[in-house]
C-alpha cells in the first residue's frame, strides 16, 4: 500500500537515509544525513538506527543509484534507499529481533519519499478486542521505541483511528492526516491551530472538529496516571488487569 505517487527522489538532502553498499552478511547498515557542511562536498552523517556516531563522510561517497560504472552492484560508499524500506526494517527487527513478537501488528504502512512529511503505520484492528492485547499493544510498543531511538516523532493522528504517523521534525506540526477518496492528506498547520487542517502540498484543507478521539490504547508512552479509561477492568489471558495497562476492556 503506497498512498503517494512516486516522487523523482532529490539526493543529498538533510535526513535522507542511505544504505552500506558494502556486501557484509547481517542486516542492511544504513546512515541519515544530519547536514551539509556548507562551502564543501562534505556531510555530517549518524548511524540511522540509533542516531549515534556522528561522523562526516565525502558526499562522493553517497551515491544516488545502487548501479555503479558498467552496471555492477556498488560494493563500497552508500545508496540512498526510500525512507518506507528503512521504516519496514525497523519494524521487522522490532517485531521479529526482539522479545515482542506479534507479527500481524502493523497490518500495513504507507510513508511518503519526504521523511519530514513522512507516512503511517496501521496498527491490527482487532488488536484491542484481541485476548492477546497485552502482547499487542507490547509489540506496538517496541515499534514506536524502534522508531523513536531512529529520530522519528510518533503519536496517534487526530481523527483516524488504529494509525500513528511517523515523521521526522515533527514537533511543531499537526500530526492530523485525512484519509480521502483522492489519497491521504497531511496537515502542514502549526500544532495546535484551530481553523481548518490543511494540506499544502495537495492544496486541500478538512474541518478541524476539536474533538480528538480519546487517546488511542496503543500510546507509546508508560500509563500515565488518569490517562487509562476509566472502564470497567477485566482480566486478560495473563491475569494483567486491562486498565492497568490502559487498555479498553
Ligand atoms: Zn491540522
Amino acid at each position: 500500500m503506497d498512498d503517494e505517487l512516486p516522487v523523482a527522489q532529490v539526493h543529498l538532502q538533510r535526513g535522507q537515509i542511505y544504505r552500506s553498499c558494502a556486501s557484509a552478511s547481517g542486516s542492511p547498515r544504513y546512515v541519515r544525513i544530519l547536514e551539509r557542511d556548507r562551502g564543501t562536498d562534505r556531510y555530517r552523517i549518524a548511524d540511522a538506527v540509533t542516531g549515534r556516531r556522528p561522523r562526516d563522510i565525502d558526499g562522493r561517497r553517497l551515491h544516488p543509484y545502487e548501479d555503479g560504472r558498467g552496471g555492477a552492484l556498488r560494493r563500497t560508499g552508500y545508496v540512498l534507499v526510500d525512507p518506507h524500506e528503512f521504516v519496514n526494517e525497523l519494524i521487522e527487527r522490532a517485531l521479529f529481533g526482539g522479545r515482542h513478537r506479534h507479527p500481524f501488528v502493523i497490518a500495513g504502512s504507507a510513508f511518503s519519499r519526504d521523511v519530514y512529511r513522512g507516512g503511517f503505520l496501521r496498527v491490527w484492528p482487532d488488536a484491542d478486542a484481541d485476548t492477546e492485547a497485552e502482547a499487542a499493544l507490547n509489540a506496538v510498543r517496541a515499534v514506536v521505541s524502534a522508531l523513536e531511538t531512529a529520530s522519528f516523532d510518533v503519536e496517534p493522528a487526530p481523527g483516524i483511528e488504529d494509525e500513528i504517523r511517523v515523521r521526522f521534525g515533527g514537533k511543531l506540526t499537526c500530526p492530523a492526516m485525512h484519509s480521502s477518496g483522492r489519497g491521504r492528506w497531511y496537515c502542514d498547520r502549526e500544532r495546535g491551530h484551530e481553523d481548518d487542517h490543511q494540506d499544502d502540498r495537495l492544496l486541500e484543507d478538512w474541518p478541524n472538529t476539536r474533538a480528538p478521539v480519546a487517546p488511542p490504547w496503543w500510546l507509546p508512552a508508560p500509563t500515565a496516571p488518569g490517562r487509562a479509561p476509566s472502564r470497567t477492568s477485566s482480566k486478560t489471558r495473563d491475569g494483567v488487569t486491562a486498565q492497568a495497562i490502559g487498555l479498553p476492556s
